[in-house]
């Protein structure tokens, strides 16, 4: 199995649970993300198993109407290897899990770091599923309602199994915890 590079990054994404796929989506509309976004999917390719190196590319490419020059001057390409633990304290720093994602740093507007099942509005988080594939009305309902208990990995974790070999048995998975999770269990059940 070869090395995942940033060129394989748009055709992964189908394995990406929602909070990634939106980060890509909007990195890709606006050729650029903010700070918590930049380092919430930074931490989660790294965890897909991107090198620094492709890591590197991968932002330098997304970031196309950014100049070299502004790129490193803003500190993105520093902010990037901080991530892998190659500045500052050398931290080897680890993909964010869910619970962090949910409860810290609240996205504010012009954000796009957090969870969906969190942090989209209801009208939101439907028209979402429903351009991910779960067409259902009653099983959107159902996610909505998870989401009203604040039970937000049940509701993800539904949304896997919704998306994934179309399993109208609920209860069957474990839930999921962490964002690298849920593309392990997608991508291998592809394989
Ligand atoms: Fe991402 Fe976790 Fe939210 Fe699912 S529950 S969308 S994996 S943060």
């Amino acid at each position: 199995e070869g090395q995942i590079t940033a060129d394989d990054i748009d055709q992964l994404t189908e394995h990406f649970p929602l909070c990634m796929r939106h980060l890509h989506k909007k990195l890709r509309e606006d050729k650029h993300l903010k700070h918590y976004g930049r380092m919430q999917y930074n931490l989660f390719l790294k965890g897909v198993g991107l090198s620094l190196e492709e890591a590197l590319r991968f932002w330098r490419m997304s970031f196309s109407e950014t100049n070299d020059d502004q790129f490193q001057k803003k500190a993105y390409a520093y902010n990037i290897r901080h991530n892998y633990g190659m500045e500052g304290k050398r931290t080897n720093y680890s993909p964010l899990n869910c619970m962090r994602i949910i409860t810290n740093n609240q996205p504010g507007e012009g954000d796009h770091h957090g969870c969906p099942f969190r942090h989209f509005s209801e009208a939101n988080l439907s028209h979402t599923l429903h351009n991910a594939g779960v067409t259902d009305k009653v099983q959107i309902r159902q996610i909505i309602d998870y989401v009203k208990g604040h039970h937000y990995n049940i509701a993800c974790t539904r949304f896997f199994e919704l998306t994934h070999g179309g399993s109208k048995e609920q209860g069957m998975m474990a839930a999921i915890n962490h964002p690298n999770e849920f593309f392990e269990k997608s991508y291998q059940s592809s394989q």
